[in-house]
């Protein structure tokens, strides 16, 4: 056994120092972004934001209207097929969502969705530890070697790199922040989110690849510091849970017909998800996420515009004309520091 007594930081416990700056106004700040994907070999274009791909969250109605304002959505994985290939979404800011599946599967489903432009590629699970993931990700890399490929979780260097030098583009950061996350509690493992992405952004940009912050945003105050920290994209599932877009129309008439109404945010591991996709817990593992009751937010535009002045104002207050540049300007201060 060893202890690491290096002090590692999640959001709350810091704050972006404002610095003197020749902005006038946070309406001039860019916060979209251009990157050149290192193996895809193509460029992505947006605001680097992602819906998360979770059922109550990465639905094809957020994709439409998360489109609309340039971010980027991951569909979550039990859509079928057909009503991918039906549905009206932009193949320039969707991810489709595989966990470690049959290969054929993949290519199956990227084949079927190559008429709607969609050449992003979401491989997703808990544990990003595993031997068996990392083969996984090298297969999907050889049968799609032009297809952006975002890959995790993991929330350490070491194994961000293996990601990357695996074949992943974009590597998923975040090992239970989540707010409907249950695995600090459950198994005790962990890694304090701020940290995490400091660490893994820097391994990252190493070896030309990106990471995408993933989980633990409760407000668009941490958004602003996941991107301060080095983020390039940053994943959100309960601040987009909760809006127009996740609900199905029963569950709409419901909250709208119960003013004030709560709509339920569920983790991915969580016993309800696991009883809806994979009949039931099963006998060698626990529930690792929980149910949340969040209040119905209306249409996740206004959330939008929430995030996006949030994060405009923070990079006025640093002095960045460009969220590229908001990273380079940024300086954290720890609250109440000993
Ligand atoms: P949030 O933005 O709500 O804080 O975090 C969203 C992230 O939580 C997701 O993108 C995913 O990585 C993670 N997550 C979703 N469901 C579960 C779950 O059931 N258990 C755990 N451990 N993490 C989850």
């Amino acid at each position: 056994m060893r202890i690491e007594t290096e002090r590692k930081l999640d959001f709350d416990d810091v704050l972006i120092r404002p610095k003197r700056s020749r902005l006038k106004s946070r309406g001039d700040v860019d916060v979209r972004r251009t990157f050149r994907l290192p193996h895809a070999g193509v460029e992505i274009t947006g605001v680097p934001i992602i819906a998360a791909n979770m059922d109550t969250v990465g639905t094809v109605r957020m994709a439409a209207a998360l489109a609309e304002h340039d971010i980027f959505t991951a569909l979550h994985k039990h859509y079928p097929i057909e009503e991918l290939q039906k549905a009206n979404i932009s193949g320039a800011f969707s991810f489709v969502t595989f966990g470690i599946d049959d290969l054929k599967k993949v290519d199956g489903v990227m084949n079927a969705l190559q008429s709607n432009s969609i050449n992003k590629i979401c491989l997703d699970v808990a544990n990003g530890y595993t031997e068996a993931f990392i083969e996984f990700i090298r297969d999907v890399r050889k049968h799609h070697p032009g297809k952006v490929i975002m890959a995790g979780n993991v929330a350490t260097p070491d194994m961000t790199e293996a990601l990357i030098l695996a074949g992943a583009d974009i590597v998923k950061v975040g090992i239970g922040p989540g707010s409907a996350c249950m695995t600090r509690a459950m198994t005790g493992v962990g890694y304090p989110q701020l940290s995490a992405i400091i660490e893994c952004a820097d391994a990252a940009h190493g070896l030309s690849g990106l990471i995408c912050a993933d989980g633990g945003c409760k407000m668009p105050g941490d958004v602003a510091k996941a991107f301060a920290a080095g983020a390039d994209f940053v994943m959100l599932g309960g601040m987009f849970a909760g809006h127009t877009e996740c609900l199905t129309p029963e569950q709409l008439a419901h909250v709208k017909k119960d003013e004030g109404g709560l709509v339920e945010y569920y983790g991915m591991s969580s016993k309800v998800a696991m009883d809806r996709y994979s009949g039931g817990v099963a006998p060698h593992r626990a529930s690792e996420g929980r149910v949340v009751k969040v209040e119905y937010k209306g249409d996740v535009k206004g959330t939008i515009q929430d995030i996006l002045g949030g994060l405009r104002s923070a990079c006025t207050y640093v002095g960045a004309a460009k969220l590229k540049e908001f990273s380079k300007r940024a300086t954290f201060v720890i609250k109440n520091a000993a």
